[in-house]
């Protein structure tokens, strides 16, 4: 059995608790995981606080060499990357893999990136009373970040703040979602080979209101950057008063089926959009409305499709679905199922689970006001419903808490335009499903869905502040 220790100050520390880590497949216990005291807490965020002029004086070019070592040294160990994602947390081998692949390609850009802090120069004399002044303004760290990440991309969402972090010259505590503790340790490893002086990063494991909570409010931690639901994202914010937040929460994701479009062709597209990962992606497809011109169409394809998904054994390289992240999240969302059948929803396929597997599940004509429409499922679920144009279709996914990203497909530019304009999300997909991102883009959400941008430039911009200087030439 596996023992894990806390990693502060560059050291392997013995932690005074531990709790046993489950898979969420088999049910088995997996490791055994520090579960941090408060004191263990207050260790890490001082290692951070002390090793922050060392990593703010770092040379860009030694930053930047720290993260290409470290993008290098996760490619080597790919293999063993993902089945560690797979094991803790149910994710399909072959989504871990892909999720290990954009891991190295996050720290690569932030490598790449740190070499672009750039500030700018300012025409003081555009101003009467500005002559002779020169100026400029530089980005400076803001010393410790605290970052909190969810279960669902344990290793990537961790990359999206380490390497922003590091690349900006800060120190980072970071806590991972309870359930996926074991890549952010073995993150801590290779940051350790990769030579990143001891308190850059501190990786504390336990109660998210406990270890979170002390990082929201503690006055050595200068910024919060956290991904993960909109409950605790809000109560964050409340928290932490003048302390800026970056927040990646929720979303119940849309696309627009247009006519005319070649359904054959999006099927596969729309099928992985909504059950890769199970469901449990912030951007999953959840819902689907299709022009009245070839609703029937697409329904009956994706239908079909959805049949030949290969639920089982995350391990498995075939399969496509398996198990959520704990069995209660499998009751909820059948409780949810029901629902909706109650408000006159129709069950296309699924709706049934075995284990702490739920079956991929279509569900026709429901309600906007079931949960499943209007909450974030994060489950195998997804609804196709009918539109009759797609103006109705854009107030739909418009009618949300959330507004992470939404998809149109269209062989018309007129409403491709439309449609870029009046869908109120963060980011727009035409002829692509909402499931899409690549780690430079600028991502994050408008209402519920959050606060900010990550993408490793634009996370690295809320992760420094500008200084002006003024030279007085006069
Ligand atoms: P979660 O329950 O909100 O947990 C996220 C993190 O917050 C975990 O590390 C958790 O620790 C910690 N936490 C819990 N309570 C806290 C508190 N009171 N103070 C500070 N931290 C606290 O989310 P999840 O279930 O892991 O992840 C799923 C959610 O993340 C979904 O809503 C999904 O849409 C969202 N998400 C958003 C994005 C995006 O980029 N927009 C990406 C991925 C996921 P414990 O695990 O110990 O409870």
């Amino acid at each position: 059995m596996i023992k894990k220790q806390l990693f502060i100050n560059g050291e392997w520390v013995e932690a005074k608790k531990h709790t046993p880590l489950l898979s969420p497949y088999t049910g088995e216990v997996i490791a055994n995981v520090p579960d941090a005291t408060m004191e263990e807490v207050e260790f890490a965020i001082e290692a951070a606080y002390q090793a922050r002029n060392t990593m703010a004086e770092m040379p860009i070019h030694q930053r930047a060499t720290i993260l290409e070592k470290l993008a290098n040294l996760l490619e080597n160990r790919a293999e063993e990357a993902a089945i560690l994602i797979s094991k803790e947390s149910a994710k399909p081998l072959k989504d871990a893999k892909g999720e290990v692949a954009r891991t190295v390609q996050t720290y690569k850009f932030s490598a790449e990136e740190a070499k672009r802090i750039n500030g700018e120069t300012i025409p003081m004399d555009a101003a009467p009373g500005g002559e002779g002044r020169l100026a400029y303004t530089v980005n400076m760290p803001l010393g410790v970040i605290g970052a909190i990440t969810p279960f669902n991309f344990p290793m990537n969402l961790v990359a999206h703040k380490v390497g922003p972090a590091i690349a900006a010259g800060n120190t980072v505590v970071l806590k991972p979602a309870s359930q996926t503790p074991l890549s952010a340790y073995f993150l801590a490893e290779l940051m350790e080979e990769a030579g990143l002086p001891p308190g850059g990063l501190n990786v504390i494991t336990g109660s998210g209101s406990v270890v979170g909570g002390k990082l929201v409010t503690d006055d050595r931690v200068k910024k919060i950057s956290f991904t993960g639901s909109p409950e605790v994202g809000i109560c964050i914010r409340n928290k932490a008063n003048l302390k800026p937040v970056t927040l990646e929460l929720g979303s119940n994701a849309a696309v627009i089926i247009d006519k005319d479009v070649n359904i054959e062709k999006i099927i596969p597209r729309c099928v992985t959009g909504a059950f890769s990962s199970q469901g449990q992606v912030c951007i999953s497809l959840q819902r689907i409305y299709v022009h009245k011109e070839c609703y029937d169409t697409f329904v009956e394809k994706f239908v079909t499709a959805t049949k030949n998904l290969k639920v089982g054994d995350p391990l498995n390289l075939q399969t496509d679905v398996s198990a959520l992240i704990h069995r209660k999240e499998v009751d909820r969302a059948l409780s949810w199922i029901e629902e909706a059948k109650q408000k006159g929803a129709k069950i296309a396929i699924g709706g049934t689970s075995e284990g702490s597997i739920l079956h991929p599940t279509v569900l026709l004509e429901v309600e906007k006001s079931a949960k499943v429409s209007c909450q974030e499922v994060f489950a195998p679920i997804v609804l196709i419903n009918k539109v009759e144009s797609v103006e109705e279709a854009i107030d739909l996914v418009n009618d949300s808490r959330y507004g992470l990203q939404a998809g149109i497909y269209t062989e018309n530019i007129h409403t491709a335009m439309y449609a870029s304009k009046k869908l109120y999300v963060g980011g727009v997909l035409i002829n692509d499903i909402p499931t899409f991102r690549v780690d430079h883009m600028p991502y994050g959400g408008v209402k519920e869905s959050g606060i900010g941008r990550e993408g490793v430039k634009y996370a690295m911009k809320d992760m420094t502040e500008l200084k002006l200087v003024i030279f007085n030439n006069n």
